[in-house]
């Protein structure tokens, strides 16, 4: 009889079921759109019980059309939108407000509030993060003081609160397991990723009480088992909740960047990069964050340092929306084809400010080089090397922070399906980009973990094994032209930093 792995990949627009086999090629997929509510400007809400209901229907979806049962299936995996944060009363299973979402920004007065008090270095030295309204636990605050009723309802234990793993699985498990994993903790700003405990202090800080935390665990072992009738009114199989991942972190242990030095870059709207640093965390000097990669049962927790650019694919998205130059994202690499001359055009994308090393919100986008012969082609390619670049400097600062060698970059996301991006982000990084057949790498993470937990997988070099890639880019550059266009390049973002607090 075949054995699956199903996990849960539950995003920020949409839920998802997949169901994969040992060789970890997907055999079923369903998916459900996600309400966004937007109550106020900056505010941004999901519905738990609509996230809920949606992943119990691609569950009974993705079964059914993979024509698995329940007893087929080894073991489930849960990979989520990070930082999202979950109120509910435990004996209704009622939650007491909306999730409110990882970009929600009502806190950010608050936080700027913690930064004057000078409370910054206090939580970035035990959790590796920024004071942020991003991370859940100033939002855990909100809902805490501003909701109704809550107070009352912890004084009497009736509160529990988590991330949508936790949300999930307490569902998944008919309400018998409040737990996340690291990875998910290490992202609420109350979590110590030294001790790997919730922190006594930050939680007095932001006023959290510690009990309505969930019990915090590794990120591959077995938390509990799905209730039955999820599945179908006569399911018999006994299916262990066995492995929990934040979705970036997912995706670099879906990529199997699992030694010190390898990267995985998401090119979705924005980028997301990580670096494995093994099972040291690092300070970084260049603004990245350090967060827990993972934690395999009993074995040391692995670390990681992350990084973003706000504008990825987005910015193919504006020479798409915005000038309507091309029609399509998949365009782009035909017009990079039909430029036949040695312009240098530079194209800084930092529409909403530069993300790390610069951490610059007055920073604007800009164009820089333009000639008379400046044509529509100059510009997209200009602008896909513009998001090369940005991971360039952040894969730099990674280098700087580690004091090792990057290794290679694994890539994903939409965007990474552009060759000319792929082979220009080769070369001026000096690396070879690893584009992977399976693109699912967000699931993919969570399924191992499951797998590896209940002994589907034997160990991380049988999933190496089964792993395919797609293709190898491999630097094509020379030192002396690499130089030269990097030079350029940060001699152009050196022109867009402070541009509103310059004009104003
Ligand atoms: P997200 O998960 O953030 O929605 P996706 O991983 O689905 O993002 O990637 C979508 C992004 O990838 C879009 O911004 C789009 O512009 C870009 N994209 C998709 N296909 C290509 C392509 N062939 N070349 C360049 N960019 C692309």
């Amino acid at each position: 009889m075949s054995k699956y792995i199903m996990t849960l990949d539950e995003g920020t627009t949409s839920v998802r079921t997949l169901i994969t086999n040992k060789k970890g090629q997907i055999i079923s997929m369903a998916q459900n759109e996600l309400k966004q509510i937007f109550p106020k400007s900056g505010w941004v809400e999901h519905d738990p019980i609509e996230i809920w209901n949606a992943q119990k229907t691609t569950i009974v979806t993705a079964k059914k059309e993979g024509n698995v049962k329940s007893y087929q299936i080894a073991a489930l995996g849960i990979t989520n939108q990070r930082e999202t944060i979950v109120v509910w009363d435990k004996e209704t299973g009622l939650p007491v407000y909306n999730a409110i979402v990882w970009q929600d920004q009502r806190t950010s007065d608050f936080c700027e509030k913690l930064i004057r008090e000078k409370k910054a270095e206090i939580f970035h030295k035990k959790t590796g993060l920024f004071i942020n309204p991003y991370f859940s636990g100033t939002k855990l605050k909100w809902i805490l003081e501003n909701v109704n009723g809550v107070q009352e309802k912890i004084k009497n234990e009736k509160i529990l609160a988590g991330t949508i793993d936790t949300w999930l699985m307490w569902n998944a498990t008919g309400g018998s397991v409040h737990a996340t994993d690291v990875s998910n903790a290490s992202r609420t700003l109350l979590f110590n990723i030294h001790t790997q405990k919730w922190d006594e202090e930050l939680c007095e800080i932001l006023n959290i009480p510690m009990k309505i935390l969930p019990t915090v665990k590794s990120s591959s072992e077995i938390y509990g088992y799905v209730k039955k009738d999820i599945f179908s009114k006569n399911a018999t199989g006994n299916v262990p909740i066995a492995g929990i991942l934040g979705d970036q972190q997912s995706a670099l242990f879906g990529q199997l960047a699992t030694s010190v030095g390898d990267v995985k870059n998401t090119y979705g709207t924005g980028c997301f990069t990580l670096v494995n640093t093994g099972t040291k965390p690092i300070d970084s000097k260049n603004k990245l964050l350090t967060t827990i990669a993972w934690k395999i049962g009993n074995n040391k927790t692995i670390y990681a340092l992350e990084g973003s650019v706000f504008m990825g694919g987005a910015s193919i998205q504006w020479l798409r929306d915005g000038l309507r130059i091309i029609y399509n994202a998949a365009e782009s690499d035909f017009f990079t084809k039909l430029v036949n001359d040695d312009q240098r055009i530079y194209v800084v994308p930092s529409f909403t400010g530069l993300g790390a090393p610069y951490w610059d919100s007055s920073a604007k986008g800009a164009i820089f080089g333009l000639e008379r012969g400046t044509k529509r082609e100059h510009l997209v390619k200009a602008t896909l090397e513009g998001i090369a670049y940005q991971s360039y400097e952040l894969i730099e600062a990674m280098e700087n922070d580690l004091k090792e060698k990057i290794n290679n970059i694994k890539v994903d996301g939409g965007a990474s399906q552009s060759n000319y991006l792929m082979q220009f982000q080769s070369s001026i990084s000096n690396l070879n980009v690893i584009r992977p057949k399976n693109v699912e790498t967000t699931a993919m993470g969570a399924a191992y973990m499951a797998g590896l937990a209940v002994g589907f997988y034997d160990n991380i070099d049988e999933l190496k094994k089964i792993s395919k890639i797609d293709v190898i880019f491999k630097p094509s550059m020379s030192i002396s032209e690499r130089n030269k266009l990097i030079k350029g390049w940060k001699y152009s973002v050196s022109k867009v930093r402070n541009w509103t607090k310059e004009i104003e």
